[in-house]
């Protein structure tokens, strides 16, 4: 096959995880149809470059991660997770919900592997939050209805993202968002869907990233769609604050803090974006606003935070401007 060709004169061990994990990928492009331009950032198995397809003269955003590098960092199940969890998302679009980083190829040549994506030219919605220092209700309003909207799609598809924060909410040409990162997300399986519906959870080794982590996942290791929304009311607060609701020095001091729900609002917060925070931030994710909600969540789109505001064409808008 072009896989295995590309891995011939290799001197790297092949790893058959890798190669099947890759399977099924696009082989209608390789490194040589694109011209590769500028780093656009760094993570730690990765590079991201802003590349040109040559055929079509569009921009990408193209993730190069060293194979070699993946394994060692034993990194390979969040690597094919990730992909996996982008091929879901492409055959079951929503055009009412285009909030997803989209994969628009994915090959390998001997020693790397290449990942073709939107490319999201505003970045992260963190840079944003702390270039502005703090978003006014309006921004906030749209932001948030955003996410709520592409959590709609993501979990109506049986899929936890399980690492929502601001880094992971990328800003496209438009400025809307488009949500990336899925190596830790979850694919529910009818099994555990059920366990979550009928309260017993499904265990899991995982932790994301200590300000956004649920208290389900630490105190229980269990968590569903409401670790999701309890990241959700974490990024709400940071909107309008500035800064995540849980801060310490210590990922273990911002443990004990999530556990014992001890945060504060400070003088100013918003009262109607305050409310929705203290809905979210609930200890038992069965009583996070929308967590009891069958489809969609109706009862987050009914708060007054968003009173008014049309959440099937949010595409459409033109977001409001960030000052
Ligand atoms: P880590 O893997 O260590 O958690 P990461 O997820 O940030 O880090 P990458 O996904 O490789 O690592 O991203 C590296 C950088 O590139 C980040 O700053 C990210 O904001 C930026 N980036 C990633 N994807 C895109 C994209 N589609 N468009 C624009 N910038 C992107």
């Amino acid at each position: 096959s072009v896989l295995r060709t590309s891995m011939e004169g290799s001197t790297m061990p092949k790893s058959p995880k890798v190669e099947k994990g890759l399977k099924g990928t696009s082989d209608k492009r390789s490194d040589k149809d694109f011209i590769f331009g500028k780093l656009i950032g760094e993570g730690s198995f990765s590079s991201v470059y802003l590349a040109k397809d040559i055929h079509t003269d569009l921009e990408y955003a193209v993730k190069v991660c060293d194979k070699d590098h993946i394994r060692k960092e034993k990194k390979v199940e969040y690597i094919i997770r990730e992909k996996d969890v982008m091929n879901i998302l492409n055959s079951k679009q929503n055009p009412k919900a285009p909030f997803f980083v989209k994969l628009y190829y994915a090959f390998q040549g001997a020693t790397k592997l290449y990942f073709v994506m939107t490319y999201c030219k505003y970045g992260e919605l963190l840079n944003l939050i702390q270039r502005v220092g703090f978003f006014d209700r309006e921004c906030t309003r749209f932001y948030t209805a955003e996410i709520v909207r592409a959590l709609e799609h993501l979990h109506s598809l049986n899929i936890i993202h399980r690492d929502l924060k601001p880094e992971n909410i990328l800003l496209d040409e438009d400025m809307h968002i488009k949500i990336t990162d899925f190596g830790c997300a979850k694919i529910l399986t009818d099994d555990n869907v059920e366990a979550i519906n009928d309260g017993r959870k499904r265990k899991s080794s995982f932790v994301g990233t200590a300000q956004y982590v649920s208290p389900e996942l630490l105190d229980s290791k269990t968590c569903g769609p409401g670790s999701d929304l309890w990241a959700l009311g974490c990024i709400i607060y940071q909107m309008v604050s500035g800064l995540p609701p849980f801060r310490s020095k210590s990922e273990y001091f911002i443990y004990q803090k999530i556990l014992k729900l001890e945060y504060d609002f400070p003088d100013g917060f918003c009262e109607v974006a305050k409310d929705l925070v203290q809905k979210l931030l609930v200890i038992k994710s069965e009583d996070r606003l929308g967590a009891k909600d069958k489809e969609c969540y109706p009862s987050i789109r009914a708060h007054p935070l968003f009173n008014g505001l049309d959440f099937d064409s949010l595409h459409e808008i033109t977001p409001p401007k960030v000052a």
